[in-house]
């Protein structure tokens, strides 16, 4: 059957659901059961052999799921998605599919702190060697790609720092030696940046952060080729199990269909608070990738529809100053995560980069003063004055 395809604000509430095909329930149904029961022995036989459609059991697929897993992919502008319990689970189970023991992968210079865990346990356990890149010509991405290369892993903007990678150059060198392009797109949703038109052969995203925007959900999902989403579901989601429950699907569908203003207004919000902190006399560096001074502000435009929510910075002083500056707010909240309705603040050195030795850290340009900015919903002029009076009272 050939689909209509709509425009993206209408697919993020319309993509993958039928109501007719659900006692014209408006709102996609939630499917929340483990198990589902086959009309015949025979039947049953036929779904665990793949040769009749039907659900089975719901860690191998549920229609809730489905739905949501459909909506992404339309989103994404990719053949299949599948959904996991986090996007951990989703990073991990991408990773684990294109890599065995000898191979090698190559990294995007600074990624979310678990996934830097991961490749860690992947090079102790399994032998599976990684090298960090700044990707940012042509020659110097040839030569870190070796001949066991089998997987590129890009995360942009890069948290919490906001460098880009330029999506578009990256997938060109890969595509020609055949190796695919993995993209964390989680900062920003398929609203600003979608990396499979760009070439690129895989997205992974924590659905945690943009997709479900209202901070009660921890999830995962992948987007890519059928054939690559199949085997996907066929191994490292199925056999290793982090699959997502239905209610998380769920509630990722209602969130998902406000995505397009919510990102509109965290994009406003930033770029005014981005507006109000750059020449702040206590405000020391600002990241951003909006701020036409920025170095890859060039790669924004080309890739990008909106800088997004998020804006790096440093305080003049010290890790003190900085940790004083936080116990001074008020209406922002002192918290990990990021995408949320509530503007969330974080100290990347003492938390979500804290794994990471500080040697290291500081490589990727991760400073003790640094703090980053999940901009919320609230009205900017009052996120601006809790930021002020905090400057103000250090
Ligand atoms: C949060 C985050 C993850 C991990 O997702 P979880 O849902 O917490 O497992 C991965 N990548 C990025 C960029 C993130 O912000």
């Amino acid at each position: 059957m050939e689909e209509k395809q709509y425009r993206f604000e209408t697919e993020a509430i319309h993509a993958g659901y039928q109501s007719e095909e659900h006692q014209g329930s408006l709102v996609p149904p939630l499917y929340q059961t483990s198990t589902f029961s086959f009309p015949s022995a025979e039947q049953g036989e036929n779904r665990f052999a793949g040769l009749e459609a039907g659900y089975v059991y719901t860690r191998l697929g549920n229609p809730t799921v489905k739905i949501l897993e459909e909506r992404m992919a339309a989103l994404e502008k990719g053949e299949a998605a599948l959904a996991f319990s986090s996007g951990m689970a989703a990073v991990s189970a991408v990773l684990m599919s294109l890599t065995k023991t000898g191979d090698h992968i190559l990294c995007s210079k600074g990624v979310y702190g678990c996934t830097f865990g991961l490749l860690q346990l992947l090079k102790k356990k399994y032998e599976i060697d990684h090298d960090f890149s700044l990707m940012k010509d042509t020659q110097a991405i040839e030569e870190q790609i070796r001949p066991n290369t089998t997987c590129i892993y890009i995360e942009t903007p890069i948290n919490p720092t906001m460098q880009l990678v330029d999506l578009e150059m990256v997938a060109q060198i890969a595509n020609e030696k055949g190796i695919p392009v993995v993209v964390d797109n989680t900062f920003c949703s398929p609203y600003l940046q979608t990396p499979l038109t760009l070439g690129c052969e895989v997205v992974i995203h924590s659905a945690t952060k943009y997709i479900c925007g209202h901070g009660d959900v921890i999830a995962g999902l992948v987007i890519g080729k059928k054939e690559f989403i199949h085997n996907v579901s066929r191994t490292t989601q199925k056999d290793i199990g982090g699959t997502m429950s239905p209610f998380d699907a769920w509630l990722l569908l209602r969130g998902l269909k406000t995505l397009p203003i919510r990102m509109d207004r965290h994009c406003e919000n930033t770029e005014k608070l981005f507006e109000f902190l750059k020449n702040h006399p206590k405000i020391e560096q600002i990241y951003f990738p909006g701020d036409p001074s920025h170095p890859d502000y060039f790669i924004m435009k080309k890739q990008m529809m909106q800088p997004s929510g998020l804006l790096s910075f440093t305080i003049k002083g010290t890790k003190k100053t900085a940790q004083m500056f936080m116990n001074q707010l008020k209406l922002i909240k002192l918290a990990v995560s990021l995408g949320d309705a509530e503007t969330l603040i974080q100290h990347p050195a003492s938390m979500t980069h804290a794994v990471i030795p500080k040697q290291e850290r500081e490589k990727m340009g991760i400073d003790d003063s640094l703090l980053r900015l999940s901009v919320g919903l609230e009205a900017w002029e009052d996120i601006a004055e809790d930021l002020e009076q905090a400057l103000h009272n250090i």
